[in-house]
């Protein structure tokens, strides 16, 4: 051994590769296979390393922490630090050449093939050698500082964030500053009810219904800004968040689309004003996300021009319906619209169902839901109407009208098609609740990160403990969602965009139908996780009531449920993707066909390409247009198989219900497929749309970010249809993590683009 190096002449001849060979061991075996290609890069085929070469007779723990200790040495004695992030080939020519008697040994061209020979054992990344070398390069921790982004971009960020409509998000957040609107900690079911029904009365005052509709009962209503509300107000309580989704966008909304002039004019001002609190009374006992079997009856009666809305049996009865426990007068209620024994299928009606000193109407019955998982701010009821009359006037009749003498007349002839369009009218109510669930992800995100800086767990010896944000694990866990709920606020203004510009075509109304459904799923889906992955991120901490998770948790959960449960909505989502494939299949013209067919094949080529399966470098690991290709190759893949699926099943004589079962399965894979890629190109177009270098910068990486993590997440499926080779799938994780690494510093800063008050936001943990 030479006097000025900790290493063997055997070991320096082979130093580029140690640390691979060293991560590789600790990380498990390695085969014979990979072992030969070490040996191949070795000179004379690495004669002399023993068993670091003999998998029959491994390296020992003691050998594994001797040569650790040996290679973190000459690292530290050649100047080399963690914060470098240099890759493990790197790291071993920088120590070989900082070895005298190795120096000049190695060349840059076996630089490229230690990095390929890196990329076959899969310990491939920047983070590679910090995982190894931290302790002892980095001993106290302190290598992690937040690195605050600098104001002006943080404007920049949440003016994107904030949208076309960011004057009503900060009216919103303005009427929230007030402090009346404080965390009022336990409070028992009644006195939470008042306390919610006073706050939205508050709301009121504030002008805040009138991002709904601005002049009461006329004009054009600005849905727009409705959801820019009720995202914001999703940061508050989520009761009153609801109450006012179920009072002002359900009831109201049930008003403004499927009512006549007339009845807008009648109605929209007192609910605007509060002075009508009302329901949207549609679920049943019976049926919930089977709402076109609906049972309430209501038969018209010329004789008496009067309407009778009955609950046929029990399990028909209305049920979970908000604001009919205590507050609610009057109800939208579906029921199926009979005329002389005639079924139009369901229509909405306004129903009375208290009076103003609260009593029941007759023939109404009135039950309380009870206490719930969460949301008990909220005053869900049961309803049965025992024969109730209500006039000619109140079906709502934009879709469907009955005259005096009981004829019938609507714009669509097809019963089950007139009620899809009304229910697709209702459309709102999705993205405001996806809007809704990205605000919650973003508030428990705040919350957790903000923890995460300061809290500090373990260390080295005699040195300041580490925060728990610099951990890895924790950025891991906390920063792809970080990424994905910016994603998600990015497409969600594009859908509100959609929704709030009167639809040109029944293709684009189809389409909104189905971005709606499937952003509802994806963000409701993410809060969930995102709440509790950020519960467990705050530790004990996190469990306490004051830090707020308790009730993110219990409020946000049933967001998966109403609006449409997500399974269910996600196979809407699959019949619309499907529906238009069959469409343009079906186009008379040849060419259709043909475009289809090269555009799979350009797909193909792109991606099942041998060398570009295997490409696993980090430019191309982040270039977009790899990114755009794999989802789309996907979505194209599963429209396929269905489709040619679902018809074979059907040419084999099963019927169409069952030939369904047969195909769920691949159609819920295929709805996530199609609405990931959507989240992913409106988020690239944001990037692409960016005019300033360092706010595109900051958002093309949290765009790799994280389309990186859904890849990296489903990279089994790339992997079986051979899109990916299997360097390249085990390439994504640790381009993943050291994405996570880049950004972990500005995570907190991030954050402060969401617009959140310490005041609303609560939780002490996170001031
Ligand atoms: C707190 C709360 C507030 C609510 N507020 C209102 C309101 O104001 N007004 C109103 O009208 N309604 C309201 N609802 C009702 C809500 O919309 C329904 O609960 C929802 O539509 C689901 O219906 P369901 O509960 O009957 O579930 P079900 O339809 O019985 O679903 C149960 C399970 O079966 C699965 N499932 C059902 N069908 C299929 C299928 N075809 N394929 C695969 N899986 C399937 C679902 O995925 C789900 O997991 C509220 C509900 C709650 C909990």
């Amino acid at each position: 051994m030479s006097a000025r190096s900790r290493f063997s002449d055997a070991e320096r001849a082979a130093l580029p590769v140690l640390p691979m060979l060293l991560v590789a061991w600790a990380d498990g075996e390695l085969t014979a296979a990979e072992l030969d290609a070490v040996r191949s890069m070795l000179p004379a085929g690495g004669a002399g390393l023993g068993r670091w070469l003999d998998p029959a007779q491994p390296p020992s723990a003691a050998d594994l922490h001797d040569l650790r200790g040996r290679l973190a040495g000459a690292a530290a004695d050649a100047g080399l630090s963690a914060a470098d992030r240099r890759g493990l080939a790197e790291l071993g020519l920088a120590v070989a050449r900082a070895d005298a008697a190795s120096s000049g040994a190695w060349s840059d061209t076996d630089g490229a093939a230690l990095q390929a020979l890196e990329h076959d054992l899969g310990i491939y990344g920047p983070g590679a050698s910090a995982r190894f070398f931290d302790a002892d390069l980095d001993p106290s921790g302190d290598g992690f500082q937040l690195e605050p982004l600098p104001d002006a971009r943080v404007a920049q960020l949440r003016a994107l964030l904030d949208g076309p409509h960011a004057a009503w998000k900060d009216r919103t957040r303005a009427a929230l500053a007030d402090p009346r609107f404080r965390h009022p900690g336990e409070l028992n079911t009644a006195a939470y009810r008042e306390r919610v029904l006073a706050w939205l009365h508050d709301l009121v005052d504030a002008g805040l219904t009138g991002s709904m509709m601005p002049a009461a009962s006329a004009g054009a209503p600005d849905l727009g800004a409705f959801a820019a509300t009720f995202e914001t107000l999703a940061s508050f309580d989520l009761s009153l968040l609801v109450k006012f989704g179920v009072q002002f966008g359900l009831f109201g909304g049930s008003v403004l689309f499927l009512g006549s002039e007339a009845q807008r004019a009648e109605w929209l001002g007192p609910i605007l004003r509060l002075e009508l609190p009302g329901c949207f009374a549609m679920t049943e006992r019976g049926h919930g996300s089977n709402v076109r079997d609906l049972e309430t009856t209501a038969d018209y009666v010329p004789e008496r021009g009067v309407f009778v809305i009955d609950t046929p049996h029990n399990l028909a009865g209305k049920e979970w319906i908000g604001n009919a426990a205590a507050h609610g007068r009057m109800a939208t209620v579906f029921a199926r619209l009979r005329v002389a024994g005639d079924d139009h299928g369901v229509h909405a009606f306004l129903v009375p169902i208290r009076r103003e000193d609260g009593s029941p109407m007759p023939r109404v019955r009135i039950a309380d839901n009870g206490h719930k998982m969460g949301l008990n701010g909220v005053d869900n009821g049961r309803l049965w109407f025992d024969g109730v009359e209500v006039p000619r006037s109140a079906l709502l009749s934009r879709f469907g009208e009955v005259s005096a003498e009981g004829a019938y007349a609507s714009p669509i002839a097809s019963p089950t098609r007139r009620f899809f369009t009304m229910l697709a009218a209702l459309v709102g109510g999705r993205v405001c609740v996806a809007a809704a669930s990205s605000t919650v992800a973003a508030s428990a995100l705040t919350i957790a990160l903000r923890y995460g800086a300061r809290r500090r767990q373990f260390g080295p010896e005699a040195a300041a403990e580490t925060p728990i944000l610099a951990y890895p694990t924790h950025q891991r866990r906390l920063i792809p969602r970080l990424a994905r709920v910016i994603a998600l606020k990015v497409a969600t203004q594009g859908i509100v965009a959609r929704w709030a510009s009167v639809a040109t075509s029944d293709d684009d109304a189809r389409e909104l139908e189905a971005l709606a459904a499937g952003l509802k799923v994806l963000a409701s889906r993410h809060a969930t996780d995102t709440v509790q992955e950020c519960r467990e991120a705050c530790g004990g901490q996190g469990y306490a009531a004051v830090n707020r998770f308790a009730a993110l948790k219990a409020d946000s959960d049933v967001f998966t449920t109403f609006e449409g449960d997500n399974t269910v909505l996600m196979q809407l989502v699959a019949k619309s993707v499907l529906g238009a494939f069959k469409a343009k299949l079906s186009d008379p013209l040849p060419l259709a066909l043909v475009r289809h067919v090269a555009q799979r094949a350009a797909t193909a080529l792109a991606e099942k390409n041998p060398v570009i399966r295997r490409l696993h470098d980090s430019e191309h690991l982040r270039d977009g247009a790899f990114h755009r290709d794999l989802l789309a190759a996907r979505v194209e893949e599963l429209t396929d198989e269905v489709a040619r699926g679902f018809k074979a099943t059907l040419d084999a004589g099963a019927d169409p219900f069952d030939a369904l079962l047969r195909w769920q399965m691949p159609m819920v894979d295929l709805a996530h497929a199609w609405m990931e890629a959507q989240v992913h190109g409106a988020m690239r177009d944001a990037v692409e749309g960016c005019d300033d270098p360092a706010l595109q910068a900051l958002l093309n990486d949290l765009c790799d970010l994280h389309v990186l993590t859904h890849l990296d997440d489903q990279r089994g499926w790339f992997l079986e249809r051979g899109y990916l080779s299997a360097a390249k799938s085990r390439a994504l994780g640790p381009e993943v993590e050291a994405l996570c690494a880049s950004l972990a510093p500005q995570a907190v800063s991030l954050t402060d683009a969401f617009g959140l008050s310490p005041a609303v936001l609560g939780a002490p943990i996170a001031q």
